[in-house]
């Protein structure tokens, strides 16, 4: 029998996008400004954004503010500081239960991890995209697997939950890139995933050589199986992943289908089917996907 994951419990995340803040270069694939639609938030407009979420979404047990869209322990020191103060006022009135960023590998290290770990930071998600180094490069990240492996470890060591990135499909991806993402997991030890398929964003360097016919993206199938085998090996070891694809905007070109999670998921069962297996143990949230997968694979049941 195989055992899917889904996330035990999510919290209300309310997102404050940063867009490129601390970015010191811009990765091939990224237009943080056209995804996320803002510009630098102020101190007030994080506090009117904190706010006005509150007012119209559904309570939940937790909640959250993440600072999301750039790098967020690369901001200069105040600037920092003054937004990690500013979700501390929530945070020390009850209004939210915890802090969260996202961050580049290479800008972690012990001293920000403590800045991080005392100021109410529970969670730092760090931009992967790949553990492949010819990858990484074709990417621009301008950092190594290695340089991964000792963020996701420091931020362990500090008692932060540590949330991986991962981008499937970027164009000259090949399927071996992919399996070292896969098999890095089992190092990494993430405490969740994240799967984003490669959409090519304007305005982007991946995105003009494409255009100029440089690049050739690849297929939608194959993305979704690449990304489907990701995701099939954080389900091995348990690891959850609580999101597949980037929100949907009017400055993001429709690639995948609107139900890209089932989708995902369907096509991992159907893979575990495929090699054999007929039992499957699956979380309430992966129901509808099973029910894609029987479709094909009738004698599959779920446990
Ligand atoms: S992927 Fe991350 S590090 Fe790269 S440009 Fe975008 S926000 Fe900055």
């Amino acid at each position: 029998m195989f055992t899917f994951v889904a996330a035990r419990q999510k919290p209300l995340i309310i997102p404050v996008f940063i867009p490129h803040l601390g970015c010191k270069k811009l990765c091939a694939f990224c237009n943080q400004r056209d995804v996320t639609g803002v510009t630098e938030p102020s101190l007030e407009d994080v506090e009117n954004a904190v706010k006005s979420y509150l007012s119209w979404s559904k309570p939940r047990e937790r909640t959250e503010i993440s600072f999301y869209g750039g790098t967020f322990t690369a901001l200069p020191h105040e600037k920092m500081m003054n937004y990690i103060r500013k979700g501390a006022e929530f945070v020390e009135n009850g209004t939210v239960n915890a802090l969260r960023c996202s961050t580049r590998p290479d800008e972690i290290d012990e001293e920000r991890g403590e800045i991080l770990k005392n100021n109410h930071f529970e969670t730092v998600e760090l931009g992967v995209q790949s553990m492949s180094e010819k990858l990484l490069e074709k990417m621009r990240r301008g950092h190594s697997a290695k340089c991964v492996e000792k963020a996701a470890e420091l931020l362990k060591n500090a008692g932060i939950s540590a949330g991986l990135q991962f981008m499937t499909g970027f164009p000259g991806e090949t399927e071996e890139d992919v399996m070292l993402s896969c098999s890095s997991l089992s190092v990494l030890k993430p405490d969740f995933i994240r799967i984003y398929p490669f959409v090519p964003l304007k305005n982007t360097p991946v995105c003009n050589d494409l255009e100029a016919g440089k690049l050739k993206m690849e297929s939608a199938g194959t993305i979704l199986e690449r990304t489907a085998a990701l995701f099939l090996a954080a389900m091995k070891l348990k690891i959850p992943v609580i999101r597949i694809g980037l929100p949907q905007s009017s400055d993001v070109p429709k690639v995948y289908p609107d139900n890209l999670f089932q989708v995902v998921v369907a096509k991992a069962i159907e893979r575990l089917a495929e090699e054999g297996e007929r039992e499957f143990c699956i979380p309430e949230s992966f129901r509808t996907s099973f029910n894609m997968a029987k479709k094909r694979f009738p004698f599959i049941e779920k446990l």
